[in-house]
């Protein structure tokens, strides 16, 4: 599964990023429909334009309705089905989408508070902008939010893999 969101949800984009999802920004005109990607089964195009949705009808075209990035995700999340646990954090730059690679420690000293290079023991980083990335307090409060945010599932069957 992979986004494509227009300008209109720049702050979505880097949640998804941060909870491992494939997700690029596109300019999206809605008088210019060369400026809309082709279709393609695994890709979601995710817009707060509801007038290209009515001008283009087409079902990979998702109109999200909320302001606040985090309810955005919520909406996002409920309309695929998503929880929490379906996320993989750390593994793609929030800023550019590429993959992250581990790094070792002595990869990051001096590039990182030296609080951080001492109390944390995992890093990774961006083959693109080479920003470095760590779980810290900051991915665990990213956790907890999104865990509060993803609707509950009790029995879920693991064999149960959203599309
Ligand atoms: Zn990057």
């Amino acid at each position: 599964m992979r986004f494509i969101v227009d300008q209109t949800l720049g702050g979505l984009a880097k949640w998804l990023r941060l909870c491992g999802f494939d997700t690029i920004q596109k300019l999206i005109r809605l008088h210019d429909p060369t400026s809309l990607p082709a279709p393609d089964a695994n890709t979601w195009i995710l817009t707060r334009q509801t007038r290209l949705a009515d001008r283009y009808p087409r079902q990979d075209i998702l109109v999200v309705s909320a302001d606040d990035p985090e309810v955005q995700l919520a909406e996002v999340m409920a309309r695929f089905n998503l929880a929490a646990t379906d996320f993989k954090l750390l593994n793609r730059c929030s800023r550019c989408n590429q993959p992250l690679v581990a790094v070792s420690k002595q990869e990051v000293r001096g590039r990182v508070p030296e609080y951080v290079y001492q109390h944390q023991h995992q890093f990774y980083e961006c083959p693109a902008c080479h920003q470095v990335f760590w779980v810290g307090s900051h991915v665990a409060a990213i956790c907890r939010r999104l865990q509060a945010l993803s609707p509950q599932r009790p029995g879920r069957e693991s064999s149960e893999s959203p599309e």
